[in-house]
């Protein structure tokens, strides 16, 4: 052991020290029960990782607790649908539950039951409507086809979206119920039979379902804002979030395909456009109605919203230099049932990545100069809550104090590394995959020595001018990195394994299904000791280790600003092509468009001073510490520029100006929108008064850009 100590960088050590069967050992430990948040079966949860956490050498590890709005079927009367004829006889029931395939690991009483969280009680009947995937453009769609969505239960597609944004659709053009349903087109690629499913296959069941939320904003429902402490003040109700559309009024339940099979083979009227068809076998009809005249569908959901607990779990490593700059590495732990994907594939290789530091600590003497942060968040699965309810609390620590949050949801496939970031991290994400080994044998073989190798295979770069970067997509909502970035501007990692193929958002075909249970990860896609899960844990803390332990923190401001410059404005000056002729109303945005520019440019020039004093203290035999320090404060600031909490105080979401949660889809991002909203509601605008107003305002909303730029190049510059 210490010859080995002797002879690797600590890096090296760190990543050497990670073992799969650690990891084996710690899934199994927490996917052992279901672990809803909120439930008793969670909080044991809890302190099973507070006790591995305290025995793997963490430091202070302790909950961080918050009272807030869950919401919970009737798990001894499950949720169902019944197909009714128009005599009252029921021409088919669907039982509510998911068949248990293992009983040993999936036998926990009601384990199986299908529900989403925060639909509305009700037994609402009606005809059906096939929305296909529910976004905003197919129910638009059926609106130009004639066909009514309102008084109707929509009938809707999983996948190419979040699931609550689905709803809100539904429910903004008048359904009175939705049935989200996995179809084989998705989840059972290669077929239903059962050679070419669970346990056989990583495809969805026949009885398989997935859960979720529908939530419509992230955070607890009755707490905007502030975090949700028992002693706090409580300041939206149920009945106002309900008014805001943050809850569903309507009914909603998840369907399996054998289920939908029956509604859908039934449904009567136009046959669907091509792309609508979906992979049962027989031709899909839009409705409404039945082929048996009087049909109707009933949709039994019991469902309650109760306060509850939750408790995140924090624990250190503390730094030797600057104990107060946190690098902060982030999962959440609970679960909709099993979990052993999502969330507890990350959950057991944190655990992992805390012991394998302490133990090079213990080895090598090495502590970080930096602080480590090990968050596990609670109630991510209903919103994001646990970690939203933390970035509330101690936002204005996390504002001074945080360098960047480390995020890993899931493990779900062994195809390939995955990682979505904003530009300035960009270099430090690939030199770090470069540096892991590729946990495939059979890809060692081919040529891919390291992860990256097959990252930049997977996803080809589109930087004309960084070829060796591959496709990084900007995080958006769907985990816990959320709050982070959109309300405080702290930069941000969500990595993972996965399979790109299959995924629109967050989907791998058993996802938030009964099967996630240890036999998938051990035994159908990481087989190897875990070792999909250890390159990720290697990642991840090789990565914290650089965060924490490089004299200038790594985040890119040249890449920042050039990014800002050759692609984000220069989008938006294509984009103000059609307001060029004859617009007199766009005039002042036109001009604050033209200093833009000229701020960016400045900002630009401005990251290559700071380039040149960081060169100058990286010399060899220069050790200035303290000037490090200040340099990398500055570099830290620049991010928390573009957060301006006056814009839309009521949509923390909307506070960072170049990036946000896209309105339509909780699972993309979107550049700037409030320019392109503003670009919108101007070309838009009829008369001569609203395009007034909307050029103005997009005037207001380009300035807003300035300003944080200006505010960027100050931050950079030595002396304001
Ligand atoms: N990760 C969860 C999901 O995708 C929660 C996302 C959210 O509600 O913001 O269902
Ligand atoms: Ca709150
Ligand atoms: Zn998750
Ligand atoms: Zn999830």
């Amino acid at each position: 052991m210490v010859n080995k100590a002797k002879k690797l960088s600590i890096g090296k050590q760190l990543i050497e020290n990670l073992k799969g069967e650690n990891i084996k050992d710690y899934l199994r430990l927490i996917t052992s029960d279901p672990h809803i948040a909120g439930t008793q079966n969670n909080k044991k949860v809890g302190e099973k990782i507070l006790n591995l956490w305290k025995k793997n050498g963490l430091e202070n590890v302790h909950f961080v607790e918050y009272e807030v709005l869950l919401s919970y079927p009737d798990f001894d009367n499950p949720n169902h649908i019944s197909i009714v004829n128009r005599d009252g006889k029921i021409l088919y029931k669907s039982n509510g539950t998911s068949p248990v395939i293992f009983p040993k690991e999936q036998g926990a009483p009601n384990a199986g039951i299908q529900w989403v969280a925060y639909s509305a009680p009700g037994e609402n009947e009606g005809e059906i409507v096939y929305c296909h995937y529910g976004r905003k453009e197919d129910f638009e769609k059926l609106k130009k086809l004639g066909i009514k969505v309102a008084g109707n239960i929509a009938m809707i597609r999983y996948s190419h979206g979040f699931r609550g944004d689905k709803v809100g659709f539904a429910q903004k053009f008048g359904a009175i119920g939705v049935i989200l349903f996995s179809d084989p087109a998705e989840v059972a690629q290669e077929g239903t039979d059962k050679a070419h499913v669970y346990p056989n296959a990583e495809w969805m069941p026949k009885g398989g379902v997935q859960r979720g939320s529908v939530l419509h904003q992230f955070g607890d429902p009755l707490t905007p804002l502030t975090p949700a402490k028992p002693d706090l003040y409580k300041s939206r109700t149920i009945e106002e979030a309900k008014a805001a559309g943050i809850l569903p009024k309507i009914p909603v339940l998840p369907l399996s395909y054998k289920d939908a099979y029956e509604i859908l083979v039934r449904l009567s009227g136009n046959l669907v456009p091509f792309e609508w068809q979906g992979g049962l076998n027989f031709t899909y009809h839009l409705g409404p109605g039945f082929h048996e005249s009087g049909t109707k569908v009933k949709l039994s959901v019991k469902a309650k919203y109760e306060k509850r607990e939750i408790r995140n779990i924090v624990g250190y490593i503390y730094g030797k230099e600057e104990p107060d700059k946190y690098v902060i590495l982030g999962n959440h732990y609970d679960a909709w049932v099993y979990g052993s994907i999502d969330p507890n594939s990350g959950t057991s290789t944190l655990a992992e990545v805390a012991r394998a530091m302490t133990q090079t600590m213990n080895e090598t003497g090495w502590r970080p100069s930096r602080t480590i942060m090990f968050c596990n968040w609670d109630a991510e699965e209903y919103g994001l809550i646990g970690s939203t309810e933390f970035v509330e609390e101690f936002e204005k620590q996390l504002n001074e104090r945080a360098v960047v949050y480390l995020n890993v949801d899931l493990i779900s496939a062994n195809n390939s590394f995955d990682a979505a970031t904003i530009p300035s991290l960009y270099h430090v994400v690939v030199d770090v995959a470069k540096r892991i080994p590729n946990p495939l044998e059979s890809e060692i073989i081919k040529g891919r020595k390291t992860i990256y190798d097959t990252w930049i295979k997977t996803f080809p770069s589109n930087f004309p001018s960084h070829p060796e970067f591959p496709q990084m997509n900007i995080p958006a909502g769907g985990s816990d990195h959320t709050a982070f970035l959109n309300f405080v501007g702290i930069p941000v990692v969500d990595f993972r394994y996965h399979n790109a193929s299959w995924s629109h958002g967050y989907e791998y075909p058993l996802y938030h299904s009964l099967y996630e249970t240890k036999f998938l990860n051990e035994h159908i896609f990481d087989t190897n000791n875990l070792a999909v899960h250890r390159a990720v844990g290697q990642f991840w803390a090789e990565l914290a280790r650089v965060f924490a332990d490089s004299p200038i923190i790594p985040v890119n401001i040249t890449f920042y600003a050039e990014t800002l410059l050759n692609v984000y404005v220069k989008d938006l000056i294509k984009d103000f092509e059609p307001l060029e002729n004859g617009y007199s109303e766009a005039k002042d945005a036109k001009k604050q468009l033209s200093n833009l520019i000229k701020n960016c440019e400045e900002f630009l020039k401005q990251s290559h001073q700071l380039e040149n004093e960081i060169q100058k203290i990286q010399k060899p035999n220069s050790k200035d510490n303290f000037r490090s320090r200040i340099l990398s404060n500055r570099i830290l600031s620049v991010e928390r520029c573009f957060i301006n909490v006056y814009i839309r105080p009521e949509n923390p979401s909307k506070r960072h100006l170049l990036y946000s949660v896209s309105d339509k889809d909780l699972y993309s991002s979107n550049v700037m929108s409030g320019v392109y909203d503003a670009i919108d509601n101007f070309i838009n605008s009829k008369t001569d008064k609203n395009k007034l107003a909307a050029g103005k305002e997009l005037a207001k909303q380009i300035s807003y850009i300035q300003a944080a730029v200006q505010c960027a190049i100050n931050t950079i510059k030595e002396y304001i």
